[in-house]
């Protein structure tokens, strides 16, 4: 059997690569050595950035639409214990009421893996070139010159076979073999906590406390933070997790339920459904890939759930990758345009890893930085005030967390040797702040162009040269070299204010996959010269 990629994990990265590929028409092949059943949803948060992609793809209707309930609060809630005292809350509304800020047509969404995966594989499965293929694993491969010849196997039945690719993307998660055979290392920290989510069912939570509903509670106990609680699914299902300590542990069942009654405040009675055992790390991949093997997504990077940040790198990489393969398979991608994939995202791995870092930081700072007064757990007046200071400081403290479009979205490709710098200075990249830029590297502005039409519905295909302004330049050099190297490029004039006032140039061309390669006020003196830095030649 020969794929032109072959794609090895079907967690949300693979599925997400699989869904781009189908979606440009590429064909491949999806492995996965489970059977997409899903133990234990991890991610839930399905980013702003993440929620663009979706639009483009045009399923962004399939997440809305999903049965998390749209009015289920979306409060993080700081507390001793669900019957203790609250010191602090970040209210936000449920999911239906939350607008689009104005620097996108999307917004975030709040989506469990075991209903989010589910839309991305309805999704890779919408095109007939694309398949996949369960019980599945990847046990070795070697790569040629001229493609990859990788070994699987049926678990159930032992039985093996051989797939050779043209190209090999692994998004086969933290224990990566794709990574192993390559020989890629990763540097960072292999623990900052072993941590244990146990998922568990209880029909009336709300009804157990009078903090309401939410969807993050955060424990703090005299030793500081060591629990949290979130709403999994909007109803009847809660993930707990203790927090723990860089030091090894194993928490018994019995600790388990220990720490479910402290929690709670008190006895009740509910369902475990399952217990995963995981450590928290900080780690990135050296090199993401070789000639014809790459890795993506957790393969890639491990970072702590801490921003909500991994999977949603995880689905960039796909994206990034996505259009340099079509480019490849194709023939208008230059030597060099799958290399620069890890060197664009790369950089950004190491941004979210050590972001996410610093909010777990932030949220176990009352363990040693700030450790809480006994007060806080007292009752009275004096102990009121107390509480109150404390909770005022953790609260402003954990807000870093809360409110990341600027690094959900603020990402940039500075330094890429596909990206066409214009000397001008890079904006401050931001956490919460997102300040959107038309600088070549960052991703293309949006703006309405009509009631429901955005500027970024204009990007993905192939390349899109916008002309700004009734005296922009023809663009017909930059037409003329991309046709001549067989580059897709449609160009798109506008005379709108907003979008002249967003992208600052009369000419800007924006890359398959959103982000602006080149920008200027007139045409380049080589137009040849550009469009081989931006297909990699
Ligand atoms: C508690 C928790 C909460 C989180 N919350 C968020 C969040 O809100 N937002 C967010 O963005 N991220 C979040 N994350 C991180 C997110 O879950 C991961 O980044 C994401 O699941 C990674 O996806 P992946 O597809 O790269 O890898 P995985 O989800 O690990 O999938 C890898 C797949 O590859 C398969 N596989 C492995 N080896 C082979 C082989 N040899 N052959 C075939 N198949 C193989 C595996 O069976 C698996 O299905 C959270 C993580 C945790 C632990």
């Amino acid at each position: 059997m020969h794929a032109p990629v072959l794609i090895v994990g079907a967690g949300p990265v693979g599925l997400a690569l699989a869904g781009e590929l189908g979606w440009r028409g590429i064909a491949c092949t999806l492995i996965e050595q489970g059977d997409g059943a899903i133990e234990q949803p991890k991610m839930d948060l399905v980013g702003i950035r993440t929620m663009e992609f979706c639009r483009r793809w045009g399923i962004a209707d399939w997440v809305r639409d999903a049965p998390y309930p749209g009015d289920y609060p979306q409060d993080y809630v700081f507390l001793t214990a669900l019957n203790g005292y609250e010191l602090g809350r970040e209210p936000f509304p449920g999911r239906a009421y939350e607008a689009s800020p104005p620097e996108s047509p999307q917004k975030r969404e709040r989506v469990p893996q075991d209903m989010f995966d589910p839309i991305l594989k309805r999704f890779a499965q919408s095109f007939p070139h694309v398949t996949l293929r369960y019980h599945c694993e990847l046990t070795g491969y070697d790569e040629r010159a001229d493609g990859v010849h990788a070994t699987v196997r049926d678990p159930r039945t032992g039985a093996t076979e051989t797939i050779t690719a043209d190209y090999l993307i692994g998004t086969d998660g933290g224990g990566s073999t794709v990574r192993e055979i390559a020989g890629i290392t990763m540097s960072g920290n292999p623990a900052l906590t072993y941590t244990t989510n146990v998922i568990f069912r209880c029909a009336d939570f709300p009804s157990l406390h009078d903090k309401g509903k939410g969807y993050r509670f955060i424990f703090i106990g005299p030793e500081g933070t060591w629990l949290t609680i979130v709403a999994v699914n909007g109803a009847d299902r809660f993930r707990m997790s203790i927090v723990g300590t860089p030091d090894k542990v194993e928490h018994s069942e019995d600790d388990i339920r220990r720490a479910l009654r402290r929690a709670v405040g008190r006895d009740f009675d509910y369902e475990i459904l399952s217990v995963m055992r995981w450590v928290r790390r900080e780690l990135v991949a050296d090199s993401f890939g070789t000639n014809r093997v790459f890795i993506a997504g957790d393969a890639a990077h491990l970072m702590s759930p801490t921003g909500g940040l991994g999977m949603n790198t995880g689905i960039q990489d796909a994206v990034d990758l996505g259009w340099k393969l079509e480019a490849s398979l194709r023939g208008w991608g230059g030597r060099a345009l799958l290399r620069s994939y890890g060197i664009e995202r790369r950089p950004v791995a190491l941004r979210n890893v050590a972001a996410s870092s610093a909010n777990l930081r932030r949220m176990v700072s009352t363990r040693n930085e700030r450790p809480p007064p006994p007060e806080i757990f007292q009752d009275g007046p004096a102990a009121d005030a107390v509480r109150k200071a404390y909770g005022d400081w953790f609260t402003a403290t954990m807000r870093h967390e809360w409110f990341m479009n600027g690094f959900h979205l603020g990402y940039r490709y500075d330094g890429s040797p596909i990206i066409w710098p214009d000397g001008t200075p890079a904006p401050p990249d931001e956490t919460s702040t997102y300040t959107q830029t038309a600088r070549p590297g960052a991703r293309a502005p949006h703006v309405w162009l009509s009631r429901r039409r955005s500027t970024l519905d204009l990007y993905g295909r192939g390349f899109m040269l916008l002309r700004l302004g009734t005296d922009a330049p023809s663009g017909e050099g930059i037409v003329a070299a991309a046709m001549s190297k067989g580059v897709p490029l449609t160009v798109v004039s506008f005379d709108e204010p907003a979008v002249i006032e967003a992208y600052q140039r009369r000419l800007v061309l924006v890359r398959p996959d959103g982000h602006v390669a080149w920008r200027n006020d007139v045409e380049p003196a080589d137009a040849g010269a550009l469009i081989d830095v931006v297909r990699g030649q």
